[in-house]
């Protein structure tokens, strides 16, 4: 019944890239193939607790390495899941595994230096074993009735085999024959380190079996595990070192890059439970996407219930990774029935206050921390400020912007206690770039009066501008809409007695432009430019309506407000034409201009360019 079948284009050109690849640590592929016994035990307890045919023996779960230095030979076994035939040709060659594209891609892009985080960002896992074998031959049989055993085996050449395999016991072995100058994982001492080092905290016990040694040269450790299978999360803080958070992070969590923070949490209580979560400092592409899978990791009492548990951190803080540890649910919980169960909630409820909790520590004792904390990952913490209503408080004082003065992040806080005397707003701009915010005519005035501004210019930023209105007491305004509140009484009785005198001239721009503008009236808003464009209060920031409009959707139309500045030369000018084409002109021109400035195309940009050509001309 051997049948012998091409791997997929893609895994064949992933293999080959990992087989030549010069990359030095390739002692990684044990962490990996161990890793994947661990998976396949886990399930197996996992499915033993509601199907009495997987394991009814109740077995001592285990993880063996035989290890025969003299036929160059190492065999990883476990007495987990295993595989039936076709799962096992699903799993390790014919079905194109998404990741293995990328990942070739990614080799070839010359990423060899970072072969383990690729490896666990596209679950290739077990083909890291070509990295040091040139056969690997895997033996199986699935848990449960009628099943029988399996055999694969490949020199990574392109090809694998499939036949009739020879385990009598439920599980899974890997036999590699190691390279030539590979054999060192033949040797007990290489493995030892190498489990010590890779993985200790796998909760199985990992015993070494090394063929041909003497009983005479046995020691007593020996028939010990290399392991010392206590989790990461239920050690005491104090012993576990900061190499073995991240190399959790990194292995068990398949985590991107380093952690910025570790939180180790030891619940008691309310609800009692222990988690590991980590901060990343920067997450991949795939996380920002919506809907992507996130979620941590939950066991209960030591049993692994399932990863991307999506019930145990709100959506906006799908960055965490981590794991929780409960002895307050079922063993037999079901994914269906942690959507609406009140451990849950509970255990939800005091991480994210314990998350919120070390940002704000962060921000508060390591701005710079918190400063790369909010390049990276800031959107999110705006996304918990527009959608997590329960801690909204928490969450006004966790977001920053780019602010007008020195070009930092700000937060509100900070803002507020850095007010002149006198200044009685929050003042903010909505635009596409901090570039075109800093530019913005309408921040004259502000800018004269030595007055902060903040500025949102992210996708994420348009969509919570609906959200600020007020902080502390103090109103925020944003500086392109309506009143700035500035207008001490005389000021707005010299613009009253102002725009009475220019009343003709406002009439005469509100009569040419009635088709784009609503209103045309005189500001205190600029202090350099003639004139700018703001808006109702109540509108949409020009930047989120062409967001809205690049995506296709249709926005009621609202039009702007044209200010004018009373005291500006060329709007003085425009006043004192008496020759009615050339005011047209100017009033074109001028409109023109003040949608340059807030990032939109004049409305027929052809006469744009040709009045300023003919400018120039004179
Ligand atoms: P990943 O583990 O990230 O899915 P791998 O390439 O390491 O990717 O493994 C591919 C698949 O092969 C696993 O998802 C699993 O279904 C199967 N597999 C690998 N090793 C074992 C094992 N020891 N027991 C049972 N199934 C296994």
């Amino acid at each position: 019944m051997a049948k012998t079948c091409a791997f997929k284009a893609e895994i064949r050109q992933m293999l080959d890239l990992v087989i030549h690849s010069l990359y030095s640590k390739k002692e990684i592929f044990l962490r990996e193939l161990i890793s994947n016994a661990s998976d396949a035990i886990d399930r197996a307890r996992y499915l033993a607790l509601t199907d009495g045919t997987i394991a009814p023996e109740a077995p001592e779960w285990k993880i063996t390495l035989e290890a025969d230095a003299e036929a160059h030979t190492l065999t990883i076994s476990d007495n987990g899941l295993g595989m039936g035939e076709a799962e096992m040709e699903e799993a390790l060659g014919t079905i194109a595994k998404s990741g293995s594209k990328a990942f070739a891609e990614a080799l070839k892009a010359g990423a060899e230096a970072n072969i383990p985080e690729l490896i666990g960002k596209f679950g290739v896992g077990f083909y890291a074993a070509f990295m040091v074998a040139d056969g690997v031959t895997v033996e199986s049989l699935r848990r449960g009735e009628g099943q029988k055993p399996v055999r694969w085996t490949s020199a990574g050449d392109g090809e694998y085999t499939m036949d009739a395999g020879a385990r009598t016991e439920p599980g899974t072995s890997v036999t590699l024959h190691l390279r030539d100058d590979q054999t060192a994982f033949a040797e007990g001492w290489t493995l030892r380190d190498l489990v010590r080092r890779y993985s200790d905290f796998i909760a199985y016990p990992i015993f070494l079996k090394e063929a041909g040694k003497k009983e005479e040269e046995k020691r007593p450790e020996d028939d010990k595990p290399l392991n010392t299978m206590v989790a990461l999360w239920k050690r005491p803080k104090s012993e576990v070192k900061q190499e073995e958070y991240e190399a959790f992070y990194r292995q068990t969590l398949r985590g991107h890059g380093e952690p910025l923070r570790v939180l180790h949490i030891a619940a008691e209580g309310a609800v009692e439970y222990r988690a590991l979560l980590f901060i990343p400092k920067a997450v991949g592409m795939e996380q920002l996407m919506p809907g992507n899978k996130h979620g941590l990791s939950l066991y209960v009492r030591n049993v692994f219930i399932g990863d991307e548990i999506e019930e145990l951190m709100p959506a906006w803080l799908r960055f965490v990774k981590g794991v929780v540890d409960s002895s307050d649910l079922p063993l037999n919980v079901s994914r269906e029935m942690l959507q609406d169960d009140a451990v849950i909630r509970k255990i939800r409820a005091d991480l994210t206050n314990r998350v919120l909790k070390a940002l704000a520590e962060m921000a508060k004792d390591k701005p710079e921390d918190y400063d790369a904390f909010t390049a990276a990952l800031g959107d999110f913490v705006k996304e918990g400020f527009h959608s997590d209503w329960e801690n909204r408080e928490k969450l006004t004082e966790l977001v920053r912007f780019r602010d007008l003065k020195d070009g930092r992040y700000t937060g509100l806080r900070a803002y507020k206690d850095a007010m002149p005397e006198g200044q009685k707003a929050i003042y903010m701009l909505t635009a596409d770039t901090e570039q075109a915010a800093r530019q913005s005519p309408c921040l004259e005035t502000l800018k004269a009066k030595g007055y902060d501004v903040l500025f949102l210019t992210t996708p994420v930023d348009q969509f919570i501008a609906g959200d600020l209105y007020e902080y502390d007491k103090t109103p925020i305004v944003f500086a392109d809409k309506g009143d700035l509140g500035l207008d001490e009484a005389s000021a707005k009785e010299t613009l009253d007695a102002k725009t009475k005198a220019l009343q003709p001239t406002l009439d005469a721009f509100a009569k040419q432009l009635e088709k784009t503008v609503k209103e045309v009236r005189l500001t205190t808003r600029l202090t350099d430019s003639p004139c700018c464009l703001v808006q109702d209060p109540a509108a949409m920031a020009p930047a989120m309506r062409r967001m809205l409009e690049a995506m296709g959707q249709t926005v009621p139309e609202d039009k702007r407000i044209l200010e004018l500045n009373p005291d500006h030369p060329l709007v003085q000018a425009v006043a004192a034409e008496a020759d009615a084409a050339r005011r047209a002109d100017a009033i074109d021109l001028l409109y023109g201009q003040a949608c340059l400035a807030e990032g939109t195309l004049p409305p027929d940009p052809a006469r744009f360019n040709a009045l300023v050509a003919g400018l120039m001309g004179r």
